[in-house]
């Protein structure tokens, strides 16, 4: 029999799991589509444009009665999953790294799940690499965040009523998020500066036209997959003094430094704060992991002796109609590989499959 698709409209969030040149795609393979009505409406996918790729829109309860694989960029909060009928399928990111009561919730309910933020840091994984496509937005949304808060000119102004110095930007942590705020910042003429505790940042940064600040003495993070490794305490004491030093500075503070599976590391301190220029701005995407700065609080904007700190990390959600876009070519990409000649087909001998599925 052939595999039912139903796509879940987010809450609190514009986005939504699949676009319509996506789900066209996954009728091309023989698969059935339903759309919870008005799924993509704020992202601007409307339902006509979902019926003539080919999916019925239908009230979310159906949805959820008749898809078998159910599709959504976050799962539905514990008091409606425990709600679904056993035996469903759910795609969707249910961070287990973080959320640790979250498989056996998923096992004693009796859903199986794949967890899109477990996907395999590798070539092969990459175009289904949700947590990159979702950080390279963050990224580029944390600067233009960061230029709307600051009351100054990010570029060099030479005018008849004065000349303007360039902003000076710092990034704190340059992987996706941080290397796409860097250049993001450089466009806007910045002066940019990043540092991160992997090795191979140094020459990305580099490459992008930032300067890179250096603290020597990292632990060697060649075997962590991409992801950072804790540091030790004596490189973590000189790196705190050196944040200091670039961050009282800077007129911008960026930070993205996470650790899988553990809190953010706190690099800027409620001190360094305090010794910032009045206007300057903090935007911490690290902010629901714990934040990279110790005032930050979570989904919220503060203001610390005349500093905006913006503790949101996840800034993809106000750019909904590209999120959705690459988010749902991830989904597909991924989606593609459970369909064989229209039905159900999970090959657990597929690293990627294998990694992602968290419930059986
Ligand atoms: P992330 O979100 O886990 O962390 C963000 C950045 O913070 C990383 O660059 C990390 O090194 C840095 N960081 C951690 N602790 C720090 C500290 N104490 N001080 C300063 N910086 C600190 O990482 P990410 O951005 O998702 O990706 C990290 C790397 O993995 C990048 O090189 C990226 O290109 C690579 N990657 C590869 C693939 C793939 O091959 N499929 C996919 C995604 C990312």
């Amino acid at each position: 029999m052939s595999v039912t698709f139903g796509i879940l409209a987010e809450h609190n969030d514009k986005r939504v799991a699949l676009v319509p040149k996506n789900v066209e795609k996954l009728v091309g393979l023989g698969a059935k589509v339903l759309t919870e009505n008005a799924a993509g409406q704020n992202a601007g996918f409307s339902d006509e444009m979902y019926q003539q790729a080919g999916a019925t829109c239908i009230a979310e309860a159906e949805v959820i009665a008749k898809a078998d694989i159910l599709l959504s960029i976050y799962p539905p909060v514990r008091e409606r999953l425990a709600g679904f009928p056993a035996g469903k399928i759910l795609v969707s990111q249910f961070r287990p790294y973080f959320d640790k009561e979250v498989v056996s919730f998923l096992q004693a309910h009796k859903l199986q799940a794949f967890s899109l933020d477990m996907i395999p840091r590798s070539t092969l994984a990459q175009r289904m690499d949700v947590l990159s496509s979702m950080a390279s937005i963050a990224g580029y949304q944390a600067v233009l965040a960061a230029a709307q808060l600051l009351p100054r000119f990010f570029p060099m102004m030479i005018t008849a009523a004065g000349s303007i110095k360039p902003a000076k930007v710092l990034i704190i942590g340059a992987g996706v998020a941080g290397l796409q705020a860097i250049a993001t910042a450089k466009r806007l003429g910045a002066i940019v500066e990043a540092f991160d505790v992997r090795a191979a940042a140094k020459e990305e940064v580099q490459s992008l036209g930032a300067r890179f600040v250096e603290v020597a003495g990292a632990q060697d993070d060649a075997d962590a997959g991409g992801y950072a490794v804790e540091q030790t305490e004596e490189f973590k004491k000189k790196q705190a003094a050196l944040i200091q030093e670039h961050a009282r500075q800077a007129d911008v503070v960026i930070t993205t430094a996470q650790i899988r599976g553990r809190k953010a590391p706190v690099l800027v301190e409620a001190e360094t704060v305090g010794q910032m220029r009045p206007g300057s701005v903090i935007i911490d995407l690290a902010a629901s992991t714990g934040g990279n700065c110790a005032l930050t609080q979570d989904e919220k904007t503060i203001v610390h002796e005349g500093v905006t700190i913006l503790g949101h990390s996840d800034l993809a959600k106000e750019m909904p109609q590209n999120a959705s876009e690459l988010f749902s070519n991830n989904l597909f990409n991924l989606l593609e590989l459970l369909i064989k000649e229209g039905e159900l087909f999970i090959d657990e001998n597929n690293e990627i499959v294998s990694s992602t599925l968290i419930t059986k």
